[in-house]
């Protein structure tokens, strides 16, 4: 983060505007709208800025800039086209700490505008840290039609009833489902279409309603499939319920740029889970979930893939089942569904392989042992999921139990995100590539025919390295 979002409070501060043209004339309506008192300092000014100075809203000092006109300011502008002027007045202010902003130049500004929506009291504000307006203006756009205009009123309405509901709710959690049900609800609904008093008389019914239970609110867990790694592969109910959780219990393959789409005063707790390397063991982890859901929590946990496939979902939701507790499942793409794609090789094939297997490499210590003679069966596909550390005992019982050893064979290791690498080989070759290439966790390995697809599927991967 470069730049850190701050609103600030300039009403009835003296900020000044250096420069009269219509850039000028922009800044400082802003600075006006924010309740500042605007000076501007220019030999000449256009007629926007004119008509104000007329009217008494600006001051004009009608020369060039001087450093003293930066006495007493909590904020200054310069918008002059007149590069010297403008790194002088950016030197000058930087020596006297105060906040100066350089129309399109970031590199003289301490502060930079950013693009905006104003639904006062609601305020969103877009920045890509300079790097392009012009995305910034895009984002704006999408943003403006997609915020309905009475958000602004629907803000005004509840903020008049916030010690109200500190008062009839005093946990936190309480508060806050509250209030998500306040603002998606028909309180929302009532005060988009203008109906003021009725939207009134809707919330002080839920506020009463509210406050006849507090203290008895059930928690819910939501066990949530986060895919193998691209935030873009979530389902929408996935970010819904992510945007929704009090609290988010998650593991190692859940990635950042996932977490980073969690709510973010959600409380984070890392549960680990590299292979045969817990942070917390399975029973910790049910237990845990039991007794956030009976504090009254909304709990996330969040988990890589599909909760149901070597996810050890189902473990989870009996131990919640058996607690009386109330769930939801979102499954989630699989590593082999998103690790297909993302490297071009289809699972099935109508001429090579008419099933897929999905395999689990990590068996339970009582070494019970897979159904090798139907693994290496012809005509399908073989997914092994955490079966890295074991690819050499894999390989040689496929080779064993009759698959050519010169059947096509792949690896995708951290499958669909930027760092996505695939390397191909052949199952007799496989162990070796591992380790010549050193493969790291969390990889996939597919094997059979279809593999060979990756190369003419390779132009629409949107991760294209292939080894
Ligand atoms: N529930 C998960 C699987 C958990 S088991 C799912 O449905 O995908 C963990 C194994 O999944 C890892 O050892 C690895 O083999 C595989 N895996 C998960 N994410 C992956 C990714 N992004 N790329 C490659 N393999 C992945």
């Amino acid at each position: 983060m470069d730049f850190l979002p701050i609103f600030m409070n300039i009403r009835d501060r003296d900020c000044l505007v250096i420069g009269g043209g219509s850039v000028a004339a922009r800044k400082a309506a802003l600075l006006a709208e924010a309740g500042a008192n605007v000076t501007i300092v220019a030999p000449e000014i256009c007629d926007e800025v004119r008509e104000q100075v007329d009217s008494g809203r600006y001051r004009w000092l009608e020369r060039g800039f001087t450093d003293a006109d930066l006495d007493g300011k909590a904020l200054v502008i310069a918008a002059t086209d007149d590069e010297a002027v403008n790194e002088h007045v950016s030197a000058e202010a930087r020596k006297r700490n105060l906040p100066v902003n350089v129309v399109d130049n970031p590199k003289l500004c301490s502060f930079i505008m950013p693009s905006m929506i104003d639904r006062s009291p609601v305020q969103i504000a877009i920045s890509t840290g300079g790097a392009s307006p012009v995305l910034a203006r895009m984002l704006r756009t999408q943003l403006e039609g997609s915020i309905p205009t009475g958000y602004g009123r629907l803000a005004a309405l509840v903020e008049g009833y916030r010690d109200k509901v500190k008062a009839a709710l005093p946990s936190v959690d309480e508060r806050k489902n509250f209030w998500e049900e306040i603002l998606e609800g028909p309180v929302a609904e009532l005060s988009f279409s203008g109906k003021e008093e009725e939207a009134k008389t809707a919330l002080e019914e839920a506020l009463e309603k509210a406050g006849e239970h507090a203290g008895t609110t059930r928690g819910e867990v939501f066990l949530v499939g986060a895919g193998p790694g691209d935030p873009d592969l979530l389902t929408f109910r996935a970010l819904r319920l992510m945007q929704k959780a009090d609290v988010v219990v998650y593991d190692r393959l859940v990635s950042k740029p996932i977490m980073d789409m969690v709510r973010r005063d959600a409380e984070r707790i890392y549960v680990g889970k590299a292979r045969a390397n817990h942070a917390v063991p399975q029973e910790g982890i049910n237990e845990i979930l039991v007794r956030l859901a009976k504090e009254g929590k909304r709990v996330l946990r969040l988990k890589g893939g599909d909760p149901f496939i070597f996810g050890r979902g189902g473990e989870e939701i009996s131990e919640l089942m058996e607690n009386g507790i109330d769930f939801q499942v979102v499954p989630g793409i699989t590593a082999a569904a998103g690790c297909a794609a993302y490297s071009g090789i289809p699972l099935t094939h109508r001429d090579y392989s008419q099933s897929v297997t999905f395999v689990t490499g990590h068996r339970k210590a009582d070494g019970d042992s897979l159904n090798w003679p139907a693994l290496a069966a012809p005509q399908q596909t073989v997914v092994f999921y955490m079966g890295l550390h074991c690819v050499e005992t894999l390989c040689n019982q496929l080779i064993a139990h009759g698959r050519g050893a010169e059947t096509p064979a792949a690896l995708v290791e951290k499958g669909t995100q930027p760092d996505q690498k695939v390397y191909i080989g052949e199952l007799g070759t496989l162990p070796d590539l591992v380790k010549q290439r050193d493969v790291k966790p969390p990889t996939l390995i597919i094997v059979g025919e279809v593999v060979e697809m990756h190369k003419k599927l390779k132009w629409f991967q949107p991760h294209p390295t292939i080894r």
